[in-house]
């Protein structure tokens, strides 16, 4: 088997020889210019940031186009305050109806180029964006949780239905090259969705919550009792789903549940 290390450098060297399509704009670049220095950048580029990361796949007009999430945002649900001053609060949703997860943090807002990477990774099979999209999203697990904080990291599972025509659970995709401690567990079937639920683009807030609810069970009752668990998925709409899935696991006897997702809509 080649080492990862001669992958990567095989990779590099390559992005200064051959142009990439960007993802994004759809125009062909190269990814490093070709000195030891771009192609030692490109190595450096596959340990950390969105832009970096982003490089072999998005064209340096397009991965410099993404918002990360700042504060001040509502300490529990994650929402991105539109002011920019002042620091986190509870925002109203949260004041009025807590719901079962304790917090939620994602990397960046949902829109431009990361809109645009978690959209050719669904929906039009681009795996290749799994790695780097799932770096970004251990990035942001390490600067809002402590590694022995977590015991279990859960994908929100797709209906059988949509895993059979996607092929792949996206969020599964994004945590499971994850080096963690050796007692934490990556369970990618601790739920299983129950119902083929209607899409939940186009739905207000109470719709989604009545779309979604119940349609979680835990697949093994009994599994998470007293663990606190990270579920991960990649976009966070209005939470209904995480919400949904959190109640599941609380339910089962759960000690904690937290979200994590790549992008926060606004
Ligand atoms: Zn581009
Ligand atoms: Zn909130």
């Amino acid at each position: 088997m080649v080492p990862v290390a001669v992958k990567r450098l095989l990779h590099c060297m390559g992005g200064a020889l051959f142009p990439a399509k960007c993802v994004g704009c759809g125009r062909l670049f190269h990814h490093n210019a070709g000195t030891p220095e771009s192609i030692n950048a490109c190595i450096k580029a596959h340990a950390t940031g969105f832009a970096h990361a982003m490089a072999p796949h998005f064209c340096p007009n397009c991965r410099g186009q993404w918002t990360p999430v700042k504060s001040p945002l509502c300490f529990r649900c994650g929402l991105v305050f539109k002011s920019r001053e002042g620091e986190d609060h509870l925002c109203g949703r949260c004041l009025d109806r807590p719901g079962a997860f304790t917090r939620a943090r994602a990397a960046g807002i949902y829109a431009d180029a990361l809109q645009t990477a978690i959209h050719a990774l669904k929906f039009k099979g681009k795996v290749g964006l799994a790695g780097p999209l799932g770096r970004l999203l251990y990035d942001t697990f390490q600067q809002y949780w402590l590694p022995n904080e977590i015991d279990m990291v859960a994908p929100i599972p797709l209906h059988r239905r949509r895993f059979r025509q996607r092929g792949f659970n996206q969020a599964y995709l994004l945590v499971k090259r994850w080096t963690l401690p050796s007692e934490t567990v990556i369970d990618r079937d601790l739920l299983v969705r129950t119902r083929a639920t209607a899409p939940q683009t186009g739905l207000d807030r109470r719709q989604r919550r009545i779309n979604i609810n119940n349609a979680f069970l835990a697949n093994r009752p009994g599994q998470s009792a007293g663990k606190r668990v990270l579920l991960v998925d990649d976009v966070l709409t209005t939470g209904a789903t995480a919400d949904a899935c959190a109640s599941a696991l609380i339910r089962d006897g759960a000690k904690r549940v937290d979200v994590l997702t790549l992008a926060r809509a606004l």
